[in-house]
């Protein structure tokens, strides 16, 4: 029987989710330095590597929980000038944060920042050429359902990329990073947002996401084709590839 406790747990931990990234929208950009040592940039470019959106046509990209559109500048730089972004997060302090940074860097004519939830993506059937989700989906509560949206919008031929924390496997890097997460992670926290708490929450949601094994295997049951992962800095994160055919 279904009497809602599972509901509530899910509402909660979005709404936990929700409350660290309005507090921290302003720093967001500044933490990610910090915390990654400037690692996150070498990710990310990674992603839009392995994206590599066309220059001489049309091309429709969506990014997910896109926050302060890092990933989605990056697409619209590498793309050509008809590559189009959609950026959508669930919380509006990321977006005011990406929408004025867009401004700046003259991309807002590329770019449209759309509120919403990766469980239910508020755009048509079809619509995009590829979809990419950075460090996002950890945080969506019903991972299974975000995936067959991510299907659903994605035209026949399209590509879906998700670049998220995994499991380091490498012998000493492991525990060099389990110091890192859980001393270091929520000290830079406390100091640069005042907010310990949030990040231990964050560290700990690293923990409890799915193996590279086990993603790739919901990726594919969500009805991706030609799956494949690939663990970067010693699977500090990784990113996983699927098709829609
Ligand atoms: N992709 C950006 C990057 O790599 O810099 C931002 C990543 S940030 C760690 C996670 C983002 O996921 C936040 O902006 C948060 O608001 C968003 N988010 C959390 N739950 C979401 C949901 N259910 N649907 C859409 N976005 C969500």
């Amino acid at each position: 029987a279904d009497f809602g406790f599972e509901r509530v747990a899910l509402a909660e931990k979005q709404g936990r989710v929700d409350d660290v990234f309005h507090s921290v929208a302003r720093r967001y950009d500044v933490m990610n330095d910090l915390m990654s040592a400037g690692l996150h940039r070498a990710w990310k470019a990674q992603l839009v590597a392995m994206l590599r959106p066309p220059k001489g046509r049309p091309f429709a990209h969506l990014d997910v929980a896109g926050g302060t559109g890092d990933v989605a500048f990056r697409v619209l730089e590498a793309g050509g000038p008809a590559t189009r972004v959609t950026v959508l997060d669930i919380n509006e302090s990321m977006l005011r944060v990406g929408a004025e940074r867009a401004a700046k860097k003259r991309l807002d004519d590329r770019a449209v920042f759309v509120t919403g939830n990766a469980e239910s993506l508020p755009l048509p059937d079809a619509s995009f050429d590829a979809y990419t989700i950075a460090f996002g989906i950890r945080n969506v509560p019903r991972i299974e359902t975000a995936l067959a949206e991510a299907r659903r919008v994605l035209r026949p031929g399209g590509r879906f990329l998700c670049l998220e924390f995994s499991m380091v496997d490498v012998p000493l890097l492991d525990r060099i990073y389990d110091a890192y997460s859980f001393h270091v992670i929520p000290r830079i926290g406390a100091r640069v947002a005042g907010d310990a708490e949030s990040y231990r929450y964050l560290v700990e949601s690293i923990r409890k996401f799915p193996t590279r094994g086990a993603f790739s295997g919901m990726i594919e049951r969500a009805g991706f084709r030609h799956v494949t992962d690939r663990p970067l800095s010693g699977g500090i994160v990784a990113i996983h590839s699927g098709w829609k055919v």
